[in-house]
């Protein structure tokens, strides 16, 4: 061949148009990679579902006529890392030419880009042709002196790509926002439907994770993949989205329940973050829907789930790359504490965390309120370093890849970029997850009490937090209403509060 181009695992996209017609001088490379499937501990279940992904968009590729090659961990095993694998196919291929699509993530773009730097062939770069803001707008978008806040974001998107907006600009329904309608916590006869969950069969692929010895989390039950890994199968789960989940969607994003793991949640996050689906595609299914049946398809929740795709997905993205390399160290709370045990096995009297923390190990997924309120929360208040919050997060979900996950985490749960996401921290005491969800009622601890044994850790170590970031946080006109409640409180609760919180974070594996 003369043209080697590589594919990574994220850059699952029919539609790229690399892919418009066959040439017998390209040969497409895929390969399972050491070094990707071990840059942190992932979930078994993530690698085996972008493995999986993986050789279906081989098949996909070579049943168009495209020449293909997808290399398995066994044979890639005797390379250090991609650039070695490359020195190799350039060699037995005698390509005179490397091409690839930008890589969403920092860590592979340095690595390319020097690989690049260093081979004698020709070379070059294209764009990946997936996001609704190209990369070149990025920098114009998000100055770096300047803060944009998401909600400022997601109207120029909006209207930039003429959605859910009037021929006058005006938002369409009258509003940009349907919040107040949204965000209701789950009343117990509201059924729920049953997460779509695909039988892909994965045991070929787990064995040979374990026969690496790739050290994994989380488990697989029967070597079954419940994720998407086609394109077929990603286009049935967006189907059963629109038809069953969507209506619903809207006004219980925000709630949490012990009835279910993925509630009317899309489940869609890895088939978009490996590329499968666009963006695109998904939010004119979803906008269909809504033309198609708007008595039984409620704007609010249209708009609520076009915000997460067009809004927040974009928006993450481009904090992203606009603050890389440095966002991936900041910590403006000076957190250094490690993360709990019970992250690892979801072992706590904690009944919150243990559903979170419990449906992370065995489905690789919480929705976001989950992954927000619940365990970002608790490591935010617990003071945890957010280079172990990372790491946990970027290891355990489906969709984690970092150009997503890290924003998300460092950013908008931990506050450790000091404001860039957030307005402010999203700290919560258990007040907060007691509204939204079932869990208290069946908890060691008591939601509605603040010091002493059985007081919910949420409780205080919100105030332990509050106290620690005192200084800081004065400088919040948000907070000085929650500083007044709180001094005007008799001296012995506080201390009592404070000194529960001591004795808790003391002893934390134990809660
Ligand atoms: P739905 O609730 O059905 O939402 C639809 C889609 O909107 C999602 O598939 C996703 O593509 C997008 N979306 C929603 N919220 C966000 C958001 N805050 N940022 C970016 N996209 C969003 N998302 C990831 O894709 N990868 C991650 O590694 C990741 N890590 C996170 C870590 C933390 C601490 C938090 C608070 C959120 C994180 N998110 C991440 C965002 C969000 O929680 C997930 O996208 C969502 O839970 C995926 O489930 P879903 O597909 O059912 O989403
Ligand atoms: Fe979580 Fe506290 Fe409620 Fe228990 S009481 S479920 S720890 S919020």
């Amino acid at each position: 061949c003369s043209t080697l181009r590589l594919l990574l695992g994220d850059q699952l996209d029919r539609h790229h148009p690399w892919f418009e017609s066959a040439d017998d001088n390209v040969l497409y490379v895929l390969a399972e990679l050491r070094q990707e499937a071990t840059y942190v501990r992932h979930h078994i279940q993530k690698i085996a579902a972008f493995f999986a992904a993986m050789h279906c968009f081989a098949e996909a590729l070579k049943s168009c006529g495209h020449r293909v090659v997808l290399l398995d961990l066994d044979e890639t095993a005797d390379f250090d890392d991609l650039p070695a694998l490359l020195d190799h196919l350039l060699e037995v291929t005698g390509a005179d030419r490397f091409e690839y699509q930008r890589p969403d993530e920092h860590r592979l773009l340095t690595q390319l880009e020097a690989y690049r730097g260093r081979i004698d062939q020709p070379s070059s770069c294209c764009r990946s042709h997936h996001f609704l803001l190209p990369f070149d707008a990025i920098r114009d978008s998000f100055p770096a002196d300047r803060q944009l806040r998401m909600e400022t974001f997601y109207r120029r998107m909006r209207k930039r790509h003429g959605i859910l907006v009037d021929d006058d600009g005006t938002p369409t329904g009258g509003q940009w926002n349907y919040d107040k309608q949204n965000r209701k916590p789950l009343p117990e006869d509201v059924e729920l439907p049953e997460p779509l969950c695909f039988d892909n069969d994965a045991g070929a692929l787990t064995d040979r994770i374990r026969r690496h010895g790739i050290d994994t989390l989380g488990t697989m039950e029967g070597d079954r993949l419940d994720w998407p890994v086609c394109r077929t199968q990603s286009l049935e789960l967006l189907e059963y989205f629109t038809e069953h989940l969507l209506a619903g969607f809207g006004r219980y994003q925000d709630a949490l329940s012990s009835r279910g793991w993925a509630l009317f949640h899309s489940r869609l996050s890895f088939a978009l973050n490996a590329k499968i689906l666009s963006p695109r595609e998904v939010i004119e299914r979803v906008l269909d829907a809504w033309r198609g049946d708007p008595d039984n398809v409620p704007l609010a929740a249209v708009e609520g789930f076009v915000r997460q795709i067009l809004g927040w997905r974009e928006y993450m993205r481009g904090i992203y790359w606009s603050r890389m390399p440095g966002y991936a160290d900041c910590n403006e709370l000076d957190h250094r504490n490690e993360l709990p045990a019970f992250y690892w096995n979801g072992e706590t009297r904690m009944a919150c965390m243990r559903h979170a923390i419990g449906q992370s190990l065995e489905h690789a997924y919480a929705h976001h309120i989950q992954r927000l309120m619940v365990t970002g929360n608790f490591a935010l208040l617990a003071g945890v370093d957010p280079d172990a919050v990372d790491t946990w997060y970027l290891g355990i979900y489906i969709d984690a890849v970092q150009w997503v996950e890290l924003p998300n985490t460092r950013g908008m749960s931990q506050y450790a970029d000091g404001g860039v996401v957030a307005s402010k921290p999203y700290a919560a005491s258990g007040n907060y997850i007691n509204r939204m969800g079932d869990h208290c009622a069946d908890c060691h601890y008591d939601a509605g009490t603040r010091s002493g044994d059985t007081a919910c850790p949420f409780n205080c170590l919100y105030w332990h937090f509050m106290e620690r970031h005192r200084e800081w946080q004065k400088q919040n006109p948000r907070s000085g209403m929650i500083y007044r409640n709180w001094d005007r409180m008799d001296e012995q609760r506080r201390s009592a509060i404070l000194d529960t919180a001591e004795r808790y974070l003391k002893a934390i594996d134990e809660l």
